[in-house]
């Protein structure tokens, strides 16, 4: 059966002397594994349509429950090259990609998703130095899986409360924290930077302008939930140290 769809590669993997196995992440099947034959020839009908995060209309072939079906078509739509052409950039948008591979179930669609990446992928286009659009992949992406934190309110009683327990995926309050320890301690600000990207609009979220400081905090919270809900770290955050954005040094307005 040939099945055609909009996807992005998240990453491959050789096979043999000439071969891939492509992670794409698809629009209307979700992740899935294809087999392509002999890519890394010169002359190969893919050209660079298997490069990490390129967007392309693909066809593959197989039975609905083949486990690796054949690619046979890439066609780009978007190549993202500029973002494979800076280092640091890469490992940015890689991060993301990397964490998309590794928390969504594969053939299950999740069009909100494709969507998010695919948007978040133009704009960093745009401009990559954005620590803020990478905070805010995360959180829109664990929002739309069902794995969000909870900072509005402790996670038992509702109250209100500084200090996130990363077992509980929560904030808890004082009072129920009791016999609990080593929580992550937060700041009001970063607990209000972090509801406002996660219930605000792109327009409205385009004019806040928090402190590096903040973005370091929130960030470093986020990626401990992320390691400890997928019980591994992330290879990518082994060599991706996190800076406080250059352009986010203003006070939050
Ligand atoms: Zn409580």
């Amino acid at each position: 059966m040939l099945r055609r769809t909009n996807a992005i590669v998240l990453k491959t993997l050789p096979f043999g002397e000439a071969d891939l196995i492509v992670t794409h992440f698809t629009y209307d099947f979700g992740l899935i594994n294809t087999f392509a034959k002999s890519p890394r020839k010169i002359k190969s009908r893919f050209g660079s349509s298997l490069e990490p995060l390129t967007c392309s209309k693909i066809s593959f072939w197989g039975k609905e429950d083949a486990q690796l079906p054949r690619l046979t078509q890439s066609d780009i739509i978007l190549s993202f090259q500029e973002l494979r052409e800076s280092w640091n950039c890469f490992l940015k948008v890689s991060e993301i990609a990397e964490l998309t591979a590794n928390f969504l179930p594969e053939r299950e669609a999740n069009k909100k998703v494709f969507t998010l990446l695919l948007n978040t992928l133009k704009t960093a286009k745009k401009d990559c130095n954005l620590l803020l659009d990478t905070i805010l992949y995360k959180i829109r992406f664990l929002n739309f899986i069902g794995y969000a934190p909870r900072l509005d309110g402790c996670g038992r009683c509702g109250n209100a409360g500084l200090s996130f327990y990363i077992a509980h995926g929560s904030v808890i309050c004082e009072k129920c924290a009791t016999g609990m320890n080593r929580p992550i301690k937060l700041s009001p600000g970063s607990i209000k930077l972090y509801e406002s990207l996660s219930k605000w609009d792109d327009p409205a979220i385009g004019r806040i302008k928090p402190s590096g400081e903040l973005l370091s905090e929130l960030s470093s919270m986020i990626n401990d939930h992320i390691i400890y809900t997928l019980s591994r770290p992330l290879r990518s955050h082994a060599f991706h140290k996190l800076k406080p954005a250059r352009c986010c040094d203003s006070k939050p307005g």
